[in-house]
């Protein structure tokens, strides 16, 4: 993979995670906070990390923020800060810009100004855990559209042993299952006499009714 070069300005606890896995992915960035402490104690897990406010427009230009593939403001609480900040990345040039936004209103003057991504991280963590909490063997999952989701299941007790003609999901509800993770590995586009083992997950495609009632066929 490319190696990317991003700028994050906040590194608070979205702000390092996001840093540090960037980091493990293979990616080179620095780190902007105007809190000496959290810029020390990511010193060492960054490529670069400086102390400086990032609402001050020569700050960004003497760190060369414009060369950035990507900026991140992972400010919050100061929803001023997070927009100045925002602001001059986009007048400095930076090819993408990532915002996080702590509310409704913030994410709205954000999308005003013309950020490229708006992440949501409290609002979006608690929507997937509900969808997690009330379906016991839903791991993960993606929205294709309103009507389309990708979701992975854990393979419950009553389904082990099974062949995927034996438990026939395509036949009784209309959705797929286009991968099964096992830990010996993935099956690709399963056909009907693989077998199910409890803790395997299915990669299912459908609607979201057609999952939904998978799902309570199998609790
Ligand atoms: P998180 O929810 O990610 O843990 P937080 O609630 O700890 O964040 P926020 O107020 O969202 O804190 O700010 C994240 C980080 O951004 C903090 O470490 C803060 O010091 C830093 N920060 C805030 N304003 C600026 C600024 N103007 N310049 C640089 N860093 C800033
Ligand atoms: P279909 O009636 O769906 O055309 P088929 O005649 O192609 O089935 P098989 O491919 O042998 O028959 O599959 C038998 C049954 O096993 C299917 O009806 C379906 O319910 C189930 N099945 C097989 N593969 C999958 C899959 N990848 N995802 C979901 N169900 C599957
Ligand atoms: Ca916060």
């Amino acid at each position: 993979m490319k190696v990317n070069q991003f700028v994050i300005i906040g590194l608070g606890r979205f702000g390092s995670s996001l840093g540090t896995e960037l980091m493990r992915l293979g990616n080179e960035v620095l780190g902007v906070d105007r809190d000496e402490e959290k810029v020390q104690d990511l010193s060492h897990i960054l490529t670069h990390a400086v102390v400086a406010d990032a609402t001050e427009e020569e700050v960004l230009r003497s760190i060369g923020a414009r060369n950035f593939d990507c900026g991140i403001v992972a400010i919050g609480d100061d929803v001023q800060a997070s927009i100045l900040a925002t602001i001059l990345l986009k007048d400095l040039g930076v090819k993408k810009v990532v915002a996080k936004a702590v509310s409704d209103l913030h994410g709205r003057v954000l999308e005003r100004i013309g950020v490229d991504r708006i992440i949501y991280p409290e609002r979006d963590m608690g929507i997937r855990v509900a969808h997690q909490l009330v379906s016991p063997n839903l791991l993960d999952y993606i929205e294709l559209s309103q009507q389309y989701t990708i979701a992975e299941l854990a393979v419950p007790q009553c389904l082990s042993g099974k062949s995927l003609d034996d438990v026939n999901p395509r036949g009784r509800f209309g959705c797929s299952i286009v991968a099964i993770n096992k830990p010996k590995g993935i099956i690709i586009a399963p056909v009907a006499k693989d077998v199910l083992t409890i803790d395997d997950v299915m990669v299912v495609i459908g609607t979201n009714v057609q999952i939904e009632q998978f799902q309570d066929s199998i609790r």
